[in-house]
């Protein structure tokens, strides 16, 4: 199932994406895709409800924002330097361990929303990444037994301001908490559509120029790993979110550094997940 949210910002509805394309509205469901819904047994109900009433849910204009495919969850963790020639690109060492960092669950967006450029900003920069989405509470979780802990995967894009990240002291938080840091999904993929999710392409144009290009086979850390890893520092909530890491070609690491200016536009995707969008902006705020 390919689980989506979509409506106006803060009032988003739950849906899917049918086989065919067609988003279709499941607000009558009566629930939305948050934690107490993985907690609950909710993609199994929701599943079950879904052969029932799926020929008769109306079809969403396609025009309609799509918001996250998940409603905000306890924790947005990420992982860092998690593949070879990103780590070579960054100056740093191969880790012998996950680097493990947070990001406000604040930043969380929809995947055509605008990237937000905050005050003070010169260094904005573009990471496509895999998303786990955590199905149930996962504590102590073993690798052997990590995929049980597991609702799906996500496109996301770890927006990263390099100069909060690295020059501001303290850690990497600052550099990736911003408004419009995480843009996420099209859609949540469930597990069972992804038999191995370290065979998929990755890739990130900026301009229609094509600057990430790997494949989650490349992972330093596997998904197991990662999950297991994690799980055993904090207990990991339905709908938490793990950020596997990005490949080569972030703008920070080119031969001659680039960063997001207003009106560049971002477009990410992964192999059987999806594609994102997004426009950089002024935070209006700022
Ligand atoms: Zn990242």
């Amino acid at each position: 199932m390919k689980l989506i949210r979509f409506g106006a910002a803060g009032k988003e509805l739950p849906g899917i994406e049918d086989p065919t394309g067609k988003r279709l509205d499941c607000s009558s469901f009566g629930e939305d895709w948050n934690e107490s819904f993985f907690e609950n047994q909710g993609l199994e109900r929701f599943r079950d409800w879904l052969t029932i009433h799926q020929s008769s849910l109306n079809e969403i204009p396609a025009e309609t924002r799509l918001g996250s495919p998940i409603a905000r969850p306890s924790k947005i963790l990420c992982i860092g330097l998690n593949y070879r020639k990103h780590a070579e690109e960054a100056g740093m060492p191969v880790p012998e361990a996950p680097i493990l960092f947070m990001k406000a669950s604040s930043s969380l967006c929809g995947p055509f929303d605008p990237i937000y450029i905050p005050r003070n900003s010169t260094q904005t920069d573009w990471e496509v990444e895999l998303a786990v989405v955590i199905g149930k509470r996962a504590k102590y979780v073993t690798k052997e037994n990590a995929y049980d802990y597991i609702a799906g995967y996500c496109v996301h894009n770890d927006v990263s301001e390099r100069d909060f990240q690295l020059r501001h002291g303290g850690q990497w938080t600052k550099g990736k908490s911003a408004d419009h840091f995480a843009p996420l999904g099209p859609y949540l993929v469930t597990k069972d559509e992804i038999p191995d999710p370290h065979q998929l392409s990755i890739w990130l144009e900026v301009n229609g120029e094509l600057l990430q290009n790997s494949n989650t086979g490349d992972l330093i850390f596997d998904i197991p790993t990662l999950v297991s890893y994690v799980s055993n520092y904090m207990t990991l909530l339905p709908g938490d979110v793990i950020s596997t890491g990005t490949p080569a070609g972030v703008g920070m690491g080119l031969k001659e550094p680039r960063y997001l200016k207003p009106g560049d536009r971002v477009r990410l995707g992964i192999q059987g997940l999806g594609v994102s969008e997004q426009v950089a902006i002024q935070d209006p705020e700022a």
